[in-house]
């Protein structure tokens, strides 16, 4: 039909054929975070509009031409979460949170831009956000990489992506560096693009940030913030990278990297791969000590990351470990009414036995070999075959779909045993 309604133009679908890997690395993610003691926040998807333009600041590519804002029926101005650092930030104030006390969230969920779409960005996708408050120590910033760095050894991408670190000082050592930022750009005036030129005077620390290939000799050149921080900024940078080199964690620093925000202080750092063309960012973050007072708190600290789940699910799609994800085990073929019978109160002794093992049964009947071939298509790796032959035995047949171990007969028992062997070897 020509007028189906089709879905907006950046937001996809997530179809059953890719829920599993979707599922495989949630799993993953939420056992990493639980090891280290972080607990899941959970917010809304939309806040007052106010609420973004006051924390990542007006001028910006998301407040400047990404975000989804409209009017509600009161006329209130609101918008889709472009990110989930405002929000979650917004929701410890609101509650009381952060009064001498200490944090380790997360929260998991869609955010909304108006990019232009292509690979590696949409305008819905889906972030992991991480935020901790109240510790000023650089232990917590290391803390976050060695989560992160111990997530991709779990999902199988260790080396696929690679740490770039660098630190920002504190705002005072920035304003310095601004002024000199901004003389060394006015000498290369000719050098800017548009964009550039207008955030000359608002933020030119952006300029670093751009993604204009024409720029990159400028850029290049400009002077190095790392120059200008003064000792404390320098020891917290200097406890990091020991850490780092103590557990073996390879980084670069990149003097360059400042990322599109201006609440970030000190630490900043993101995880990179080639694999993905221009989208390469998979995960970024830093400390935000500032933007806590920004929104109206008291003075406190604040580190987290935020990391895309399509860039990260870009990066496992051709991994082994996917067959782990795969939605059934066996598949259980029933032919006759008394197989359907039994074949369905077995599966049930069977679930009972083997918590985790995924068994799909045969429904709506069909002869043997229509669900031979149901069975094949499901990815199952055994079939487990009833019919009035087995039935009237008490047996089950167990053919292997896989690999060419042919087809044996067994007692209900005995098949139980075989199928908790298969699972606990996988
Ligand atoms: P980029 O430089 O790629 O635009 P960003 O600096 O805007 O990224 P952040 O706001 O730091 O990104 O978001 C953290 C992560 O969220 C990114 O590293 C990326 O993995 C993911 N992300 C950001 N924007 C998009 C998008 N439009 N589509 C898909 N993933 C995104
Ligand atoms: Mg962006």
């Amino acid at each position: 039909m020509a007028n189906n309604i089709q879905a907006i133009r950046g937001m996809h679908d997530v179809l059953p054929e890719q829920t599993p890997l979707w599922q495989y690395a949630e799993k993953i993610i939420r056992d990493v975070l639980n090891s280290y003691g972080y607990s899941e926040i959970r917010l809304p998807i939309v806040e007052k509009t106010e609420l973004f333009k006051r924390s990542i600041g007006e001028v910006t590519d998301i407040v400047e031409k990404e975000m989804y804002t409209f009017e509600d029926r009161n006329g209130d101005s609101l918008t889709l979460r472009p990110e989930g650092t405002a929000g979650c930030l917004r929701a410890c104030l609101e509650h009381g949170l952060l009064h001498g006390q200490v944090h380790r969230l997360w929260y998991y969920g869609p955010m909304y831009r108006h990019e232009r779409p292509q690979k590696g960005r949409y305008r819905q996708f889906i972030q992991l956000g991480v935020e901790t408050y109240g510790m000023s120590g650089a232990d917590i910033d290391a803390e976050l990489i060695l989560l992160m760095d111990r997530l991709w050894k779990k999902l199988g991408i260790r080396n696929k992506v690679r740490l770039q670190l660098n630190s920002l000082g504190t705002i005072a050592e920035r304003l310095v560096y601004r002024e000199n930022l901004v003389n060394y750009f006015q000498e290369h005036l000719t050098q800017l693009d548009e964009d550039s030129v207008r955030r000359l005077h608002t933020n030119p620390l952006r300029i670093l940030d751009t993604k204009n290939p024409a720029m990159k000799e400028v850029v290049a050149n400009a002077p190095e913030l790392m120059a200008y921080l003064g000792a404390d900024s320098l020891r917290h940078f200097k406890t990091i990278t020991t850490i780092l080199d103590d557990l073996g964690i390879a980084y670069d620093i990149n003097t360059r990297l400042v990322r599109g925000l201006d609440y970030y202080s000190k630490t900043v750092f993101e995880w990179v791969t080639d694999e993905l063309g221009s989208q390469g960012t998979v995960c970024a973050g830093g400390r935000y000590d500032g933007l806590i007072e920004q929104l109206g708190g008291k003075p406190n600290h604040a580190v987290g990351f935020a990391m895309g789940m399509e860039r990260l699910l870009a990066l496992m799609e051709n991994l082994d470990t996917i067959k782990l994800a795969k939605p059934v085990d066996i598949y259980m073929i029933r032919v006759g009414e008394a197989a359907e019978q039994v074949g369905l109160r077995f599966a049930e002794t069977i679930r009972n036995e083997i918590p985790g093992l995924k068994l799909q049964i045969s429904v709506d009947g069909g002869s043997f070999k229509s669900q031979f071939k149901k069975a094949d298509k499901s990815g199952a790796d055994y079939a487990l075959i009833l019919g009035d032959d087995e039935v009237s035995r008490s047996e089950i047949g167990v053919k292997a779909l896989r690999d060419g171990q042919g087809q044996q007969t067994l007692s209900q028992q005995d098949t139980i045993a075989f199928l908790q062997s298969y699972w606990f070897a996988r």
